[in-house]
């Protein structure tokens, strides 16, 4: 037996939340890594998961958590072994697989990533999807020819775990970067990270002009709807976007002026289904973030304070990333 957090469907159609002793012999049969889960993380679409708030969980009961890090126990996949460090993010867990807010996974030795030199299972869910999502969004900037000397880097969502991650990533790449916030009593917290310059996120959220004054040469959003439109408004001539979220909405009210007036380009970006090569890369790059900024961006809580922080991270109401430590 082990702690695990357990949803189940109720009648009505709402999610039921709570810490549970897991019977291990109930893990999906498909895993063929059995891990030990150190740490695990609250995303985005772990709050959604747990408050039932978007259909996230396509299989019931779940154990939800789409990030774990810890140590294999036992494997039958060539290439893990007892005692290996590992890093998982999407592919399904904690969605259609059991997942990591518990103290034991069976996960797919295919999925796993192995811990980088010098990182630990705590700084690996410090960074979780959200700090791996914000990677991704700058090596496919990088892919676009952006470059530090092209001009001011926006992101959106600054605050939140994609958004502090990207501040810390493109601040080291020396990106002059700026960071738009809801939160503007954090900008010590975002300048802290590396952002040059803080600006009210009211100034991108309402509907705006398809063309505006050229600013950006490039963006990281993970807001989407009027602040991804704005955002793509303002960008300038041959400039990139890297979109990964939606947290203002999944609506996208722009027009095709940007994109055929100005060459802008709009890159879409997805953690769950990367390809492996990609995601070692990305934590090979991650493994190199500055390990104080790393802890400023995290709050570390148990288990049990993971179901009542899910409203909160819907509700924006969270900075940085939350960290869980599943054996607290
Ligand atoms: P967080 O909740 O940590 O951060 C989101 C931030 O967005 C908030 O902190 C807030 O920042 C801002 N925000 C919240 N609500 C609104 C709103 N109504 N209007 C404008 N801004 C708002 O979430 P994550 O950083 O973990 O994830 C962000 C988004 O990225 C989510 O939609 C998530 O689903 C998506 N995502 C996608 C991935 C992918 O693979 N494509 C992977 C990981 C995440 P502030 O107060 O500073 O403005």
């Amino acid at each position: 037996m082990f702690k695990a957090i357990l949803l189940n469907k109720k009648e009505d159609g709402s999610t039921d939340a709570r810490l549970i002793e897991f019977d291990e012999s109930q893990l999906p049969a498909d895993g063929d890594v059995t891990v030990r889960v150190d740490y695990s993380t609250i995303n985005f679409k772990d709050g959604l998961a747990i408050t039932g708030k978007s259909p996230v969980v396509r299989k019931w009961p779940m154990i939800p958590g789409i990030d774990g890090a810890g140590e294999v126990i036992a494997s039958s996949h060539p290439d893990w072994k007892a005692g290996d460090a590992f890093i998982l993010n999407g592919w399904g867990v904690g969605e259609t697989h059991m997942g990591c807010l518990a103290q034991r996974a069976k996960l797919k030795g295919d999925w796993l990533v192995p811990m980088p030199a010098g990182m630990t299972a705590r700084n690996a869910m410090a960074i979780g999807t959200a700090g791996y999502t914000a990677m991704l969004c700058a090596m496919a900037l990088e892919e676009q020819g952006v470059t530090k000397d092209g001009g001011e880097v926006l992101v959106t969502g600054a605050s939140g775990g994609v958004g502090s991650v990207a501040i810390a990533i493109l601040s080291a790449m020396g990106f002059r970067v700026v960071a738009s916030t809801g939160k503007l009593n954090e900008a010590d917290y975002l300048k802290a990270l590396g952002a040059a310059d803080v600006i009210d996120r009211a100034e991108l959220s309402a509907p705006g002009k398809p063309l505006q004054k050229e600013r950006w040469s490039a963006v990281v959003d993970s807001v989407g709807s009027h602040t991804l439109a704005n955002a793509l408004a303002q960008t300038r001539y041959g400039g990139a976007v890297a979109a990964c979220g939606l947290a203002q909405g999944m609506d996208l009210p722009t027009s095709v002026a940007p994109f055929i007036l100005r060459s802008v380009r709009l890159i879409g970006v997805d953690s769950v289904m990367a390809p492996m090569p990609r995601r070692r890369e990305a934590w090979r790059r991650l493994a190199q973030l500055d390990a104080g900024k790393l802890d400023r961006i995290t709050q570390q809580i148990t288990l049990a304070q993971a179901i009542e922080k899910a409203p909160d991270i819907l509700a924006g109401k969270v900075r940085g990333r939350l960290v869980v430590d599943v054996n607290a």
